[in-house]
């Protein structure tokens, strides 16, 4: 039992780290981008890494758009090189794991966005965002359209046992520019959880699904070469211990130093699987790293 973890790593420690790795997974906002700004040097260092011949995948718990418009939404922020498979989103592990995991039937009662429902519609299967006798699922995720009548239908649906109670993810909140916050996807699921009486299977990080489509469709993906890179330490370092990858905390995020070192200094064992093996300032501290 010591106090492993938090090592603050910077050119030569993260340069060796990183000819260890083959995978590097990467959380998006709070990573690479805040909202609709870029990280500065974040660009720079996906494209190196790609170029380096490393495997890239973005994991985001952001269940509002499908996969398309994160291609898009890459591009517009110079991100040039990134491509549609190399992106797992909450919205599209859900679709996935309706489609694969629980092979669902009936209809899907969506309580999310549109972005959502269009990722559903995706996958390929007759998954109407409706409701009706024949809802075998509930799904519940971020929802700028939320109403008191989603809520009492969604709630009404999870008294049947036979319905599946899903979330996308249960992020709790989001960080705003000005100090201001975007109540997240967890705050829904909780309001449905009350209501319902039942506990939610959440799909995004911290849970090792999403891992489970990444390895679907990379083959030979072993945890021991993948660093997962994230900013929030109850979701991505949390995933990352699930899934037994090394983890990396960078502080341009959500959480801080203190808060990984508090977890670390815990006697709590299971506090422990949110210590982040590696810090960095930023992701701009590789820049260095790929100087010859
Ligand atoms: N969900 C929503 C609705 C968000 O706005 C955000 C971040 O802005 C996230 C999830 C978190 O995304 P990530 O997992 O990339 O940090
Ligand atoms: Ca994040």
């Amino acid at each position: 039992f010591g106090f492993k973890g938090c090592q603050k790593i910077r050119g030569p420690q993260i340069r060796n780290l990183l000819e260890a790795k083959d995978f590097i997974l990467f959380d998006c906002d709070g990573v690479i981008w805040h909202g609709e700004t870029a990280i500065t040097g974040a660009a720079k260092v996906v494209s190196s890494l790609i170029r380096h011949g490393k495997n890239v995948v973005f994991v985001t718990n952001n269940c509002t758009r499908p996969r398309e418009n994160y291609v898009h939404k890459f591009y517009r922020l110079g991100f040039t090189d990134v491509m549609l498979e190399q992106i797992f989103s909450s919205s599209y592990c859900s679709a996935l794991y309706l489609r694969d995991v629980v092979k669902i039937r009936g209809q899907v009662f969506v309580m999310g966005c549109d972005g959502l429902r269009r990722e559903l519609q995706g996958g390929g299967r007759p998954l109407r965002g409706g409701g009706g006798r024949d809802v075998k699922a509930v799904l519940v995720g971020h929802d700028d359209k939320l109403t008191f009548l989603k809520l009492a239908k969604a709630s009404c649906y999870l008294r049947d046992p036979d319905c599946l109670f899903l979330a996308t993810d249960n992020d709790p909140w989001h960080p705003l520019s000005g100090g201001r916050i975007l109540p997240g996807s967890g705050s829904l699921t909780a309001a449905l959880e009350v209501s319902s009486g039942r506990k939610a299977t959440v799909i995004g990080k911290p849970s090792r699904f999403m891992f489970e489509c990444i390895s679907s469709q990379f083959s030979g993906v072993e945890p021991a070469q993948c660093l997962m890179i994230g900013d929030r330490l109850e979701t991505d370092m949390l995933f990352g211990s699930n899934c037994g990858f090394d983890t990396m905390l960078t502080l341009t995020g959500v959480s801080q130093l203190e808060e990984a070192q508090e977890y670390r200094d815990s006697e709590l064992a299971a506090n422990h699987s949110l210590v982040p093996d590696y810090v960095v300032d930023s992701i701009a501290d590789f820049l260095p790293a790929f100087e010859e």
